[in-house]
């Protein structure tokens, strides 16, 4: 193996059939002399994993749902490939802390990717995250796994990206010290901003799904179109910035091309523009602190003509006001409002509760089920659980009424 071939970060994949995986993936493959695609993971579907695999030769491929190891492991061997297969929670957890990885895109969407996203911080891996909702749950835990560990953690999120990028170098953690005002945090709006109130009810999962922005999964859409995306990215933006609530503001920017700002005690604001393409922010996170060519279309300012912003409409958007209380909050209660999305927009897009149900069924589970302190992990996962049983039961009473 030449000098330049053992110098390349080795990188391990977890939810890399997803929207996040496949375009760290793109990424990556632009650069063969800088990274090596090490382990790649998924949770059900072998077919699009095997597909991968075949096209990335990873060292390593996780299945979540061990079911289905047999399967994939039978494809891999008939594709020729030496890809070892893992399967399980405890697969995904394997490749997160591996010593031969270096670099941990964790791209998993929901609380499914807490346990492996906390063990790559724990095994003081680089850290790529774009599974905010694990933050959201653990936020002490996971930040104090990331100091303990010496972790350099890269937020995906755009706009947690583009503040990260926005303040000094390796800014997190020290916005009191940065002489940092606010951190201005931009949303598109989603789908929805300007529908009729009355027509929402009835809207369906694959309207709200199109965002007129961004491609993504089907579940991170769908709190696009909430803004409970912007909730949870408020909540997101609390912990990896240590920013008190009041230090951060919500701001409508429907084009989508300035990902965040920072507003600085003497007045200045320094924004991160770009095309909306998470190519960005994950070829800032895979380089950083160099930059490299991420295949991203260059912005056209001229062609734009006009970016506006507005104030968020919290009537419309209830999400964005439970996200204060949320904070207030405190203790468990960020794991129970994540719980109940989870839940809640699962059910929509099966279509058993209609969209505007999502909030109700998230305001409900914040006043039903009782909030307490984070002592450890188990305390976020029990609220975890709570959360979800709280919420699945809301769902259910829904549907008998409806019926
Ligand atoms: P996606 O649905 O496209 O992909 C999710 C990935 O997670 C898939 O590889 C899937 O196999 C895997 N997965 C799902 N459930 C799992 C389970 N139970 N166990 C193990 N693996 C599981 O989602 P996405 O849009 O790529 O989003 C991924 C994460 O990135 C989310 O947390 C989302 O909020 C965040 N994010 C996404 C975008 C975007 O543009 N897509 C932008 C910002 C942040
Ligand atoms: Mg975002």
């Amino acid at each position: 193996m030449s000098e330049s071939q053992r110098s390349r970060m080795r990188i391990a994949i977890l939810g890399a059939t997803g929207s996040i995986g496949r375009s760290t993936l793109d990424v990556a493959a632009r650069h063969p002399d800088r990274f090596e695609v090490f382990a790649l993971t998924a949770n059900s579907q072998a077919d699009a994993l095997a597909q991968l695999c075949a096209a990335h030769r990873p060292a390593y491929a996780v299945i979540a749902d061990a079911a289905r190891a047999g399967a994939l492991a039978a494809q891999l061997a008939a594709g020729g490939l030496r890809t070892r297969v893992l399967a399980g929670e405890p697969g995904l957890i394997e490749v997160a802390a591996m010593p031969d990885v270096d670099c941990v895109m964790a791209a998993i969407v929901g609380a499914a990717g807490l346990r492996a996203t906390l063990a790559a911080a724990e095994a003081g891996k680089r850290l790529l995250l774009a599974n905010k909702e694990a933050l959201v749950m653990a936020g002490p835990i996971f930040m104090g796994a990331v100091r303990a560990h010496g972790v350099t953690l890269l937020p995906i999120d755009s706009e947690h990206n583009a503040i990260f990028q926005c303040l000094p170098r390796g800014g997190a953690s020290r916005i009191e010290r940065a002489g940092v005002r606010r951190i201005l945090l931009t949303g598109s709006g989603g789908p929805f901003r300007t529908r009729r109130l009355s027509e929402l009810a009835a809207v369906t999962p694959d309207e709200a799904c199109a965002h007129p922005n961004w491609t993504m999964g089907r579940k991170i859409s769908v709190d696009s179109a909430t803004m409970m995306n912007k909730a949870l990215e408020f909540v997101e933006a609390h912990f990896l910035f240590d920013a008190p609530a009041e230090r951060i503001e919500i701001l409508v920017h429907p084009q989508s091309v300035v990902h965040s700002m920072v507003e600085y005690a003497d007045g200045s604001v320094i924004a991160q523009l770009g095309n909306p393409d998470m190519r960005t922010p994950i070829a800032q996170a895979l380089a950083y602190p160099e930059r490299i060519a991420a295949g991203v279309q260059p912005l056209d300012l001229a062609a734009l003509g006009a970016l506006t912003f507005e104030r968020p409409d919290f009537e419309r958007f209830r999400a964005l006001a439970l996200a204060y209380e949320v904070l207030r909050s405190g203790g468990t209660t960020p794991a129970i409002f994540n719980a109940a999305n989870e839940v809640a927009v699962d059910a929509f897009l099966r279509r058993t509760i209609s969209f505007t149900r999502i909030t109700d069924v998230i305001e409900e589970a914040l006043a039903g089920v009782p909030s307490g302190d984070v002592h450890g992990l188990e305390d976020v996962l029990e609220a975890d659980r709570a959360g979800r049983a709280f919420a699945l039961d809301r769902v259910r009473s829904g549907m008998l009424r409806s019926a």
